[in-house]
């Protein structure tokens, strides 16, 4: 058995799921069947996981690496996994799976705490993380490496990448064919956007592939908008709702005694099926 760390989303009927997937987890052992996060399938039968899938139950190696997914500030879970096992450098993915032992955010809301132990009896619910993760220490595998502390300077680079996007989006055109420098930006900017779109619906296996693509054809929309005149506002009005929405999203996680609860997907199907 090998013992790692991962997060989940609450349901309102205190059912975990994971973050890319409508797939609730069992209470006691849990068989992962192929439906990758990424939503592909592939024609072909094969072991889950595969090395050529992205398919399995995945779990963090280490408090560290488990530390740079935000949303463990709300659900911490310990899982055991054992079956056909695929390590990695961050954690591992498995065929089978079981939730030993949950931590939920003292913000989240007592009914709300007992829908979740009600759901999972054989997991122990922890108040204190830190005794958890104690009496259930993640298993160090040699292959794990340290997770690399989050830099500040990577970050403000993307924010003003993201910025010089979102500028050269909203100049009157007549600019941007005057101003050789800001044609060029402008063009290599838009290609690469289109090229990084194509990448994200084609050659990205990451979870959430989709959904990046899908943001990133809003920029791509808004970086042509310029072409369009005033009728370009059109173009733009994809990423300005998406930017609005996130902001939105954003400043409600600020609220004190916040603590996110997903609306039951209607999805009822489980994973996998009960061993
Ligand atoms: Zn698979
Ligand atoms: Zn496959």
């Amino acid at each position: 058995m090998i013992v790692g760390l991962r997060t989940f989303r609450v349901d309102e009927s205190g059912l975990l799921l994971p973050l890319y997937s409508n797939l609730s987890w069992y209470d006691g052992p849990n068989t992962a069947t192929c439906a990758p996060p990424t939503g592909e399938r592939h024609g072909h039968a094969h072991a889950v996981p595969s090395p050529d899938c992205e398919c399995g139950f995945y779990a963090y190696g280490s408090e560290a690496a488990a530390n740079c997914n935000r949303h463990m500030r709300y659900v911490q879970a310990v899982v055991s996994c054992w079956g056909g096992v695929i390590a990695g450098t961050q954690g591992v993915r498995a065929e089978h799976a079981r939730i030993d032992a949950i931590w939920l955010n003292p913000n989240v809301a007592s009914w709300m705490h007992k829908r979740v132990a009600a759901r999972y009896p054989s997991a122990r619910m922890y108040a204190d993380r830190q005794l958890m993760l104690a009496q259930h220490p993640p298993s160090a595998l040699d292959c794990y490496e340290q997770a690399a502390p989050h830099r500040a300077a990577p970050r403000a680079g993307a924010a003003g990448l993201g910025a010089a996007l979102l500028v050269l989006g909203v100049l009157p055109s007549t600019w941007l064919r005057q101003t050789a420098l800001l044609w060029d930006a402008w063009l290599v900017a838009t290609l690469a956007v289109s090229a990084l779109v194509m990448w994200l619906l084609v050659g990205a296996r990451a979870p959430g592939h989709r959904a990046a693509a899908f943001v990133t054809a809003g920029v791509l929309a808004w970086l042509l908008a310029p072409l369009f005149g005033p009728t370009g506002w059109l173009l733009r009005l994809p990423l300005l709702r998406g930017i609005l929405v996130a902001a939105g999203g954003y400043l409600l996680t600020l609220r004190p005694g916040f603590f996110p609860v997903e609306r039951s997907p209607k999805e009822r199907a489980f994973c996998g099926v009960r061993a």
